[in-house]
This record gives C-alpha cells, sequence and structure tokens, in this order.
C-alpha cells in the first residue's frame, strides 16, 4: 500500500503483524529535498510496546530454540530479499533521508552482506572446554543475552538498523527496534525482508513513538535483556544511565568529532581528495565523518586549494537526480545547526572559501563549506557538526597536532596521512579513537568492529566484536560422577 505521494504506507511490525498501532497518532515523514509531507508514520501507546516485548519474550524462546543451520539460512533469504529489492528500499530512503540514490541502494547492497557476515559468524561462536579435574568437565558457553531493545537514527536508515537486527538475530537474540520516524518506510521495507524470509513470528518487532517515552518504557520492562543504541552522545548518556538503573547491558554507538592529520611527508593533493569526498558523503551525516582537518603549515595551502576545489567540484541537489553527488542534510534541525555553527565561526574571525549558506531554493541543502582561520574556541571545533563544514587548520609538529586531536572526550574516528612507517606507527598508537584509517578514509566494514571509546561510547558493531554484547559467557562446571 501507498500514500498519494506514492510513498509506502508505513506500519509498525507487532508479533508477525503490521499494524497502525492504538494511538491513531500519527507524525508527518518530510522529504528533505523539497519539504514536502510524504506520509506519515503511526505512533505507538504503551499498550503497543507492551505487546511488542510479549512478542519479543515469545520471540526469543522459539528463536533461540531454533537449530542455527536453520536459523542461518532464513537470515540468509532475508539477505538475498535485501539485495534483490536494493534499487526500491534505496529509493524509498532517498525520498525519506535525501542521501543520492547511489549512496542509498549501495548501502542497501551492503547492509545485504553484512547480515551474511553475521549469520555465517553466529555459527562459530564457540565457548570452550578448559582442562580441568579428573571426573569434571569444565566448560565456557555463549549464549543468547536474551530480548533485546534497539535504538537507531535516521542517517543510515537501511544499515543503521540492520546492524542491531543482523547481530542480534544472528546471535538467537530477539528484538523490539525502534526505528526514526524520520526514516520509517525504509526500516520498514528493511523488516519486511526478514519477514518474507520466514522469521517466526515475534522474534523481530518494529515501533515508532515519542523517543524518549519508548525508550523509557522498553528499558524498564523486564523483558528487555540489552539496550542498543545509536545516536548522540547526550541521548546515549541518558538512556546509558537509564539501563544502568534497572541493571541492564548497554550497546553504545555514539557520535565523534573526528581529526585529520596531514603529516609534513603526506601528498597533500591526494590526502584533500580523500578527505574531501568522506567530508561530503552523506552530506557530512556520518558518525565518522572527518571533522577537523589538522594539515602541517608546509601542505596546507596546497590541500586547502585542492580541498576548495573539491568542494566546488559537487553538484547538490534532489538525491534521486541523477548526476547528484550531495543532497540535502535529513532534517531542518541539521540546517539550522549548520547555519548556526558557520556563524559562531565567522563571528569568532573564521574565513569561509566556499560554501557557507544555504542555497536559494526549497529544501534542507546547505552548500559544502570550507572554513580556514577558526579561532580555538569556535563551536565548530568542539561541536560535532554531523554537516558538509570543513574547517581546515594548520599545525607545526606532530606532538601539537596530536594533542589537538585527542583535546575533545571524543574517540570514535580518526585518520592520518603519512608516507612514514613510524609515523604511522606513532599515529596508531596515540590516537585516542576507536577507529584508525591510515592513508585512506575509508567507511565501515562488517569484517571488522567498528566503536568509540572516552565519550563515544563501548561495545562494537561489525567483525566477529559484533556478536559480544548479543552473547552471555556463561561457565558450565560438570562433575561426571557425583
Ligand atoms: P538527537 O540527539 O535528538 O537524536 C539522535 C537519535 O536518537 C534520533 O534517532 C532520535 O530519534 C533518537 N532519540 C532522541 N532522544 C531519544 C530518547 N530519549 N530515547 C531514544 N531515542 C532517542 O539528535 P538528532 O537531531 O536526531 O541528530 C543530531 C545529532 O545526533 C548529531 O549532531 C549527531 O551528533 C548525533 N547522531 C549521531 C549518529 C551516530 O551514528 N552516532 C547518528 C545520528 C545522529
Amino acid at each position: 500500500m501507498t500514500t498519494d505521494h506514492g510513498h509506502p504506507a508505513v506500519r509498525m511490525y507487532i508479533a508477525g503483524e503490521w499494524c497502525h498501532g492504538g494511538s491513531g497518532t500519527t507524525a508527518p515523514i518530510v522529504n528533505p529535498a523539497t519539504e514536502e509531507a510524504i506520509g506519515e508514520v503511526p505512533l505507538a501507546t504503551p499498550a503497543d510496546l507492551d505487546r511488542a516485548l510479549g512478542a519479543a519474550e515469545e520471540g526469543f524462546r522459539v528463536w533461540r530454540a531454533t537449530p542455527v543451520a536453520e536459523r542461518t539460512a532464513i537470515l540468509h533469504t532475508a539477505a538475498d530479499l535485501i539485495a534483490e529489492r536494493a534499487v526500491a528500499i534505496g529509493r524509498v530512503s532517498t525520498l525519506e533521508q535525501g542521501k543520492p540514490l547511489a549512496e542509498s541502494t549501495g548501502e542497501a547492497r551492503r547492509t545485504a552482506e553484512t547480515l551474511r557476515w553475521h549469520a555465517d559468524d553466529a555459527r562459530r561462536a564457540y565457548g570452550r572446554i578448559i582442562p580441568s579435574e579428573p571426573g569434571t568437565v569444565l566448560t565456557v558457553r555463549r549464549q543468547p543475552i536474551g530480548p533485546v531493545a534497539a535504538f537507531v537514527p535516521w542517517n543510515f536508515p537501511v544499515g543503521g538498523p540492520n546492524r542491531k537486527i543482523s547481530s542480534a538475530l544472528s546471535a538467537g537474540c530477539s528484538l523490539v527496534i525502534k526505528a526514526s520516524e524520520e526514516t520509517p518506510a525504509t526500516a520498514m521495507e528493511l523488516v519486511r525482508c526478514y519477514a518474507d524470509a520466514g522469521l517466526p513470528a515475534g522474534v523481530l518487532n518494529l515501533v515508532f513513538g515519542e523517543p524518549a517515552e519508548v525508550s523509557a518504557h522498553l528499558i524498564a520492562s523486564p523483558v528487555t535483556r540489552l539496550v542498543a543504541f545509536t545516536g548522540s552522545v547526550p541521548v546515549g548518556k541518558l538512556l546509558a544511565a537509564e539501563a544502568g538503573k534497572v541493571m541492564k547491558s548497554s550497546l553504545m554507538e555514539l557520535g565523534g568529532h573526528a581529526p585529520v592529520i596531514v603529516c609534513a611527508d603526506a601528498d597533500p593533493v591526494q590526502a584533500a581528495r580523500k578527505a574531501a569526498q568522506a567530508k561530503f558523503a552523506n552530506a557530512g551525516q556520518v558518525c565518522t565523518s572527518p571533522s577537523r582537518f589538522l594539515v602541517h603549515e608546509s601542505l596546507v595551502e596546497d590541500f586547502t586549494a585542492e580541498f576548495v576545489r573539491a568542494a566546488e567540484a559537487l553538484t547538490v541537489g534532489d538525491g534521486l537526480a541523477e548526476d547528484t553527488k550531495m543532497g540535502p542534510l535529513a532534517n531542518e534541525r541539521r540546517l539550522k545547526a549548520m547555519e548556526r555553527l558557520t556563524a559562531d565561526a565567522v563571528a569568532r574571525g573564521a574565513k569561509v572559501l566556499t560554501g557557507g549558506e544555504r542555497p536559494d531554493r526549497p529544501g534542507y541543502f546547505f552548500a559544502p563549506t570550507v572554513l580556514t582561520d577558526v579561532p580555538e574556541d569556535a563551536d565548530l571545533l568542539h561541536e560535532e557538526p554531523f554537516g558538509p563544514l570543513a574547517p581546515i587548520l594548520s599545525y607545526g609538529d606532530l606532538d601539537e597536532a596530536l594533542a589537538t586531536a585527542n583535546a575533545l572526550p571524543y574517540g570514535l574516528a580518526a585518520y592520518g596521512f603519512t608516507r612514514s612507517a613510524a609515523t604511522a606507527e606513532r599515529l596508531s598508537d596515540e590516537l585516542e579513537a576507536g577507529i584508525l584509517s591510515l592513508n585512506h578514509c575509508g567507511g565501515s566494514v562488517h569484517e571488522a568492529p567498528s566503536g568509540g571509546v572516552k565519550d563515544s561510547g563501548y561495545g562494537r558493531e561489525g567483525g566477529p566484536e559484533a556478536l559480544d554484547a548479543y552473547l552471555v559467557t556463561k561457565r558450565v562446571s560438570h562433575l561426571l560422577v557425583p
């Protein structure tokens, strides 16, 4: 079913059924490229949430008792469906979130691969047998933690929800997931792939609602065993505290403010091209987006010139248009944040080399922006921009650059460019970040863990570590002859 705008009619998915929920209350879904409402998202009542929790409790009993080979087969079928439907899912995602269609479709394809990786990895969630006293078998087993309450934002409308869903289901857990109310049809189409693959009712439940009410309700419930969140640092701290009060484990994938250190021996043109490409992907709305460019003073002129050239070469437009390389911001909040951060930096003496304003057209567009002479006290150097702003700073020696890079309370991603193995090792040792990329600005990969240190959170997604939060370790010592 679709709305008058041709957008999928959004439903929640509870206990194996697509439903409106009991409140009859909805919120509008807005296309950020046009500012038009394209649909509505139903908001859950406490009774809807209780039904979802009850379903997840029952779903956990069923799913954990399902042989792992059968679970894996269902998850692989879901991955096939996601891959088959990648273009259709990508289109829905672009309409809701704004990123170029190639990025949305690529995200959906990668999502299928991520699911396959986790499903296969769960088959190797080995425990161990420990040499012990004769007549005793001492083992360590890994078991699913139980029903998961997951909360995900709007910047990766397919990949974000799927990271939680694929890890949890692969580990044998059930879920109630609250996807973003701003990108709900995308989450619904993702969940539909799992439903169509034959996932038993209740194993995966999708709800929408007033975020603080939903999270308070789901976290407090005795059914929930793990709280998994991706989003901003302040909300993450709030949810971690709520989980702590009821002694629930939590997994926190929070924001950052990623430094890029371009060392004196790097190629400034290559570094600028790679850094600019990463900076403006998804209009900068990526938790690992490079956001503070620390360039050795001998290279800063060449680096800046190439960075500005790359920013100006980007075609900004509706994500559905073929030539678009950067879409709008996903919502008005981000647009206002770009205007505020730019105005604050300029008021303190920063120079805007390109961009710095919204183009004269409808939609939450903001031009790719490069700033220099940004003083240390500008908000832009402390607050994660989560948008297309690139402050370029110069430094004299590496100690100074490392001190600046590590000065913030965040520690998610960091980047370094150098031709020296010794310098690369120093950056690897000393940069306070959970994810470090050297001589490139690669994104997340499902084979390897991603996650933060310091205020950027704890726990890892991707790689074998992705299952850790969803599994508990049990020691069993078995005396054979009692
Ligand atoms: P926000 O802090 O209002 O919300 C972030 C996400 O958390 C949203 O999906 C929102 O629905 C959800 N949320 C908010 N309050 C909640 C609550 N009490 N319980 C459960 N979920 C809740 O910020 P925003 O305006 O949507 O995004 C802006 C900031 O969020 C960015 O500046 C960025 O720092 C951060 N962010 C980080 C990521 C990430 O991948 N780490 C993703 C999106 C946003």
